[in-house]
């Protein structure tokens, strides 16, 4: 049963980041376990953070949709909590895909207003209403409630779309045009602070620069949000442009490109890339080559780059008209249009994450399916 479990656990680490391109929604770790009406369970439960991603989901209509979770410091000595859930915690806060915090206070709602993302909270942000207006927007609260087929996100004000890209503020777009340092030697979500000549240098496992959380203001001054101290401003930050994949009219996977970093999409991408094989039909997967088209930013110019042995196709506009299809051979590159879509295969598409608003699935893969009915009543009582 403890490894059914940890596999539970590891398919919710999957879907935890800080990286601000990627997270759809905010949530506070230590609300989220306690929510016991969910399963009728223990005080608290790691598990109910995989119910609340799950939800987010299905609110989205999208798979593999991740959350960026606060956890205060307290959560990782919490004895309601087993003694391998608190392990695991400790393992996600030193390899930063949660962003640990001597407590929570108004972090998350900070994250979301600079990020532009919903808050998973029950009824938290009456209090900012005066401070932050935004609370009372449709959609920027949605809270966590059991329902028939699992919990569903209600949202406090309207329907509670979730926007499919989310707009930082004015503010977090500031922010997170440039990289930041922690002087802290160990700081996983700032690291690029730390000692470049020390010896361990290389052993620090850090966010990448292009990655990292948006900074806490404190009277206005960026600052690390896990060790209180004043950020330094390491230089400007790569560029990133969100782009998703989607395949038979479900949203597969979004990832980024940046200045610093193209990607490779294909079937099975040579060190590393974004592998699609496991969504393809047999035809589109004698198709599609293993590294299929290479997609770059530079100077703010998205483009793709043909590396296949089949050709690449770029619709202009995300067109279905097939004269006016493009198509790119072996190393060819063209630049692509805010709207344009790359087709790797037919419904094989990749494109910007915006030009999708639905995820388009009723359904999402959840992260609890390793988790039989009778582990999780096991553990929870
Ligand atoms: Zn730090």
């Amino acid at each position: 049963m403890r490894f059914e479990v940890s596999k539970v656990l590891d398919a919710i680490e999957a879907r935890l980041t800080t990286d601000p391109a990627l997270a759809r929604a905010v949530v506070d770790l230590s609300e989220i376990v306690r929510y016991a009406d969910l399963d009728g369970g223990r005080p608290a439960s790691m598990l109910r953070l995989g119910l609340v991603i799950d939800a987010l989901g299905r609110h989205v209509a999208e798979e593999n949709v991740p959350v960026y979770a606060v956890v205060p410091r307290g959560l990782l000595s919490d004895a309601d909590l087993t003694s391998n859930e608190r392990m695991v915690v400790r393992r996600w806060a030193d390899d930063g895909v949660v962003e640990v915090v001597p407590q929570v206070d108004d972090r998350v709602f900070e994250v979301a207003e600079l990020l532009g993302l919903p808050v998973l909270t029950r009824g938290r942000g009456e209090q900012f209403r005066d401070s932050r207006g935004w609370v009372d927007e449709p959609g920027r609260l949605l809270a966590a409630v059991p329902g028939a087929g699992g919990p569903v996100l209600v949202a406090r004000v309207g329907r509670g779309e979730v926007p499919a890209v989310a707009e930082p503020s004015p503010m977090g777009r500031k922010l997170l045009s440039r990289v930041w340092g922690c002087p802290e030697s160990n700081c996983s979500a700032y690291g690029s602070g730390g000692d470049p000549d020390s010896p361990f240098a290389d052993m620090r496992k850090t966010t990448s620069p292009v990655a990292q959380a948006p900074p806490a203001l404190r009277s206005g001054v960026p600052t690390c949000p896990r060790h209180g101290t004043r950020l330094r401003d390491a230089g400007p930050r790569p560029a990133v442009e969100v782009l998703s994949v989607r395949i038979d009219g479900i949203v597969r996977k979004r990832f980024v490109v940046s200045t610093e970093n193209p990607v490779v999409v294909g079937r099975a991408p040579e060190g590393g890339g974004v592998m699609l094989g496991q969504w393809l039909t047999d035809d589109a997967r004698k198709w599609i080559s293993r590294g299929h088209v290479r997609l770059a930013l530079r100077s703010g110019e998205l483009s793709a780059q043909d590396v296949s042995t089949n050709g690449t196709g770029i619709r202009p506009n995300g067109s279905f008209d097939d004269d006016q299809r493009i198509t790119l051979n072996r190393d060819e590159t063209r630049a692509l249009g805010p709207t344009d879509v790359v087709e790797l295969y037919a419904n094989v598409y990749v494109g910007r994450a915006k030009l999708w608003n639905s995820g388009g699935v009723s359904q999402p893969h959840s992260v609890m399916s390793d988790a039989p009915t009778m582990a999780i009543r096991k553990f929870e009582r």
